[in-house]
């Protein structure tokens, strides 16, 4: 079996203690790759330390995730761009003087994320979060590279912005998407793929009621690890080999075969990123 996770975190500290056996464990549940996508500024060395550590089973994908988005977002971003284009890399603008000096870096970035819209805490840099994302849209359109958007407690501002920015050149995924059916198309209609995941095995999540009639040649499926673990984990610290037990929550809804619902879903990720 051949899953791939489009959305974890496994350089966040919680994996500080055990990387190595996480990323080992998916490695054997059948999880063979793994897209990291960025947080904020303090996050993008540790994703890049363990991308270099592992290069075949990860990817990582540059962006500031909007709950980050404060009042120094321009210069963040401007950090980000240049790493992105590989101008400048984050090693010598992060790194203290006083660390070892690494190469030049010639990561590959295979999309812009995470980004997106968050007014679920509260709507502080509401602003800032509208600009910041427009701004991330706009690279992903020059570089054309895939999306990995986040939208909590901002359907309409989302659409919005989307349909002023979609020229054919957008392309990507609604992560741990849980909306609603008619969500579901206008995104689908807005030609982004939807990214399910651990919150699908919840009692209480809709999705399950509709999932059948969503494309599955625009599902795709991932972990958001640590957070979200599915059901049998739920509560726990998540991680890529729990993937296995979302996959076959949404095989057995769709009663079809994991192994058919793997190879689905990994098609939809290698087209969509070009892996
Ligand atoms: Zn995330």
């Amino acid at each position: 079996m051949y899953l791939i996770d489009t959305h974890t975190h496994i350089y966040d500290h919680q994996f500080s203690l055990d990387g190595n056996e996480t990323v080992q464990r998916a490695l054997e549940a059948g999880v063979k790759m793994m897209l990291m996508p960025n947080v904020d500024a303090s996050t993008i060395t540790p994703m890049l330390e363990l991308h270099e550590q592992y290069p075949d089973c990860t990817r990582v994908m540059m962006g500031l995730q909007p709950e980050e988005v404060k009042e120094d977002y321009k210069e963040v971003l401007s950090v980000m761009e240049k790493e992105l284009s590989n101008a400048s890399p984050a090693s010598s603008v992060l790194r203290p003087p006083s660390s070892v000096p690494r190469p030049p870096s010639r990561v590959h970035y295979v999309g812009v994320g995470e980004v997106g819209l968050d007014f679920y805490w509260d709507a502080t840099y509401e602003k800032q979060q509208l600009d910041a994302f427009e701004t991330q849209l706009d690279w992903a359109k020059q570089l054309s590279l895939p999306l990995s958007i986040h939208c909590r407690n901002a359907f309409d501002k989302m659409v919005r912005i989307l349909e002023k920015k979609q020229d054919g050149g957008l392309r990507g995924i609604m992560h741990c998407f849980t909306g609603t059916e008619e969500e579901a198309k206008v995104y689908l209609d807005l030609g982004f793929h939807l990214g399910l995941g651990g919150v699908t095995t919840y009692k209480n999540c809709s999705v399950k009621d509709f999932l059948p009639n969503l494309p599955l040649d625009r599902i795709v499926l991932e972990t958001d690890a640590p957070y979200l673990a599915p059901v049998p984990c739920r509560g726990k610290r998540n991680e890529p080999a729990f993937l296995v037990h979302t996959a076959q929550k949404i095989a057995e809804i769709l009663q079809i075969p994991l192994e058919e619902l793997a190879e689905a879903t990994t098609k939809n990720v290698q087209t969509l990123f070009q892996l």
